[in-house]
């Protein structure tokens, strides 16, 4: 699935989820790839069994910028909440045609806010300061902090990039705040100790960010 909404922990296309539930709004999910810079002990795409999951794995090749405005064209935007990149993969490994998409929802139904979920190492991935990318775009960044120092981060998440991964996520996060107007970083409740959620707290607290402490999903 490319466009799709999320109930109790499950995944569905929007007309599945508008028969199972006809009132109300939800959010719409964008699922660009499978990829991702970070291989998280916790992430469900490693997980042997995913069920259900499987429908967000995007077999054989990941969709166009083309084919997911065809998909974005045919959702009832008057019934949906929030517009958010995620799914199982990371949506920043395709920067450029996130930002070209979130344009196109900006455009076209300009009073749908937008999210990005995130690892928050774009910066990384691309060698320059791409918190800029979202100026005017996007209303939400959700960036996973995961962990409250540089080690634990890295065990956790065994990013591509290694030890200086959990600094360049804040450093971006930071910068994030003058171009989105929501950042909010998360932390899973089940991986982390209460006194671990606390240093985390304090972590965002000195920095001006958010922390929501969140159940586990895609990412
Ligand atoms: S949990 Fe998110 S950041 Fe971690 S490997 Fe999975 S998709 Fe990547």
């Amino acid at each position: 699935m490319i466009v799709y909404a999320a109930d109790h922990g499950k995944y569905m296309t929007l007309a599945d989820s508008f028969r199972r539930q006809p009132e109300g709004k939800r959010n719409v999910y964008i699922n660009l790839t499978n990829r991702c810079t970070c291989n998280c002990t916790f992430c469900l795409r490693g997980l042997k069994h995913m069920g259900e999951e499987e429908t967000l794995w995007l077999h054989g090749k990941e969709p166009t910028v083309e084919e997911v405005k065809k998909e974005l064209d045919q959702v009832p935007w008057d019934r949906i909440s929030e517009a958010v990149f995620c799914g199982f993969g990371e949506p920043t490994e395709r920067l450029d045609d996130m930002v070209e998409l979130l344009r196109y929802i900006r455009k076209t139904h300009p009073e749908i806010p937008t999210r990005v979920n995130t690892n928050g190492l774009s910066d990384l991935a691309y060698g320059r300061d791409t918190s800029g990318d979202f100026d005017g775009l996007l209303d939400t960044i959700s960036i996973s902090l995961n962990a409250s120092n540089a080690e634990r981060y890295l065990a956790l998440t065994r990013s591509r990039f290694g030890i200086q991964s959990f600094d360049a996520m804040l450093d971006f996060a930071v910068r994030c705040k003058a171009h989105v107007p929501h950042v909010v970083l998360t932390v899973v409740d089940h991986v982390e100790s209460e006194e671990e959620i606390e240093k985390c707290r304090k972590i965002c607290e000195e920095r001006g960010l958010t922390l929501r402490v969140r159940p586990y999903e895609a990412n």
